[in-house]
């Protein structure tokens, strides 16, 4: 198992990891499996999205804004109900075959960290199930 550490600068941002996910693969010698990408956070999530135009991950954090503000009627006592629920929203994990020794990604597609309650420090965990033929 790998760990990506990812230090967040701002209270929500998406931060492109599919760099460091493409090196651990590397790292890990694997040619054909499954990796997956885990996230031990509950305030942060994992999506795979456009890449390309960076309006897409404006446009996904402006509306899960409009979604879940950041004042509502939670329980929660910390301040950051919000965050926990748009982690919960993504997801903490995602899955991306290896194939050739490199991710399986569409063209436009990169893998995200999504902060919802930075600046932190944050780590992901990335392991790999390798197939044999
Ligand atoms: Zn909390």
């Amino acid at each position: 198992m790998k760990v990506i550490k990812v230090n967040t600068h701002q209270r929500e941002e998406f931060i492109d990891i599919t760099q460091e996910v493409e090196s651990a693969v590397r790292e890990s010698k694997i040619k054909e499996g499954v990796c997956f990408v885990f996230s031990p956070h509950t305030t942060a999530g994992i999506t795979i999205n456009e890449n390309a135009d960076p309006s897409v991950k404006k446009d996904i954090l402006n509306h899960l804004k409009k979604l879940v503000p950041f004042s509502g009627d939670y329980s929660h006592s910390e301040g950051n109900a919000d965050a926990h629920i748009k982690a919960s929203l993504l997801g903490n994990s995602v899955t991306v075959l290896v194939e050739g020794g490199n991710l399986v990604l569409g063209t436009w597609q990169g893998i995200y960290f999504c902060e919802f309650d930075g600046p932190r420090r944050r780590k992901l965990y990335v392991y790999f199930l390798p197939t044999f033929r």
